[in-house]
């Protein structure tokens, strides 16, 4: 896929605005434009990979470091104590509507299990 054809590439590039919350060279971390809870952030590799299915065993690093920072990100938002929950979607089912890889940490509030 060619960077302007991704919406999280364009933000990465910085020609769409989001309200950034991390970021360094090989991560940013945004809030949701449509939040599930008081806290809803998404974690997502710079370089852009289309879905999980895409991931290689080159990608283990990358994806342990959405995990690491996402949960650092809880901490540093104040949901360690109650907790928080980590989501990537994946295909139809699961409703993925943006094809660039993302972890959503969302948390603020009791959430239900199962996920609707
Ligand atoms: P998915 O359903 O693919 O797992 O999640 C995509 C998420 O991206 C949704 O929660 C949606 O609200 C969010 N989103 C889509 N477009 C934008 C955008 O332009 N800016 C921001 N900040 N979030 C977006
Ligand atoms: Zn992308």
């Amino acid at each position: 896929m060619s960077p302007g054809a991704c919406i999280f590439c364009e933000i990465v590039a910085g020609r769409i605005p989001a309200r950034v919350a991390y970021q360094d060279e090989d991560v940013l971390a945004f809030h949701d434009i449509n939040p599930q809870g008081p806290v809803h952030v998404l974690v997502i590799p710079k370089r852009h990979i289309t879905s999980l299915l895409d991931l290689a065993p080159g990608d283990d690093a990358t994806v342990g470091r959405l995990v690491r920072q996402a949960t650092d990100l809880a901490s540093s938002l104040g949901l360690s104590e109650r907790g928080f929950r980590l989501v990537f979607n994946c295909g139809d089912d699961a409703g993925y509507s943006v094809y660039h890889i993302h972890l959503h940490l969302v948390g603020g509030r009791k959430l239900a299990w199962p996920p609707g």
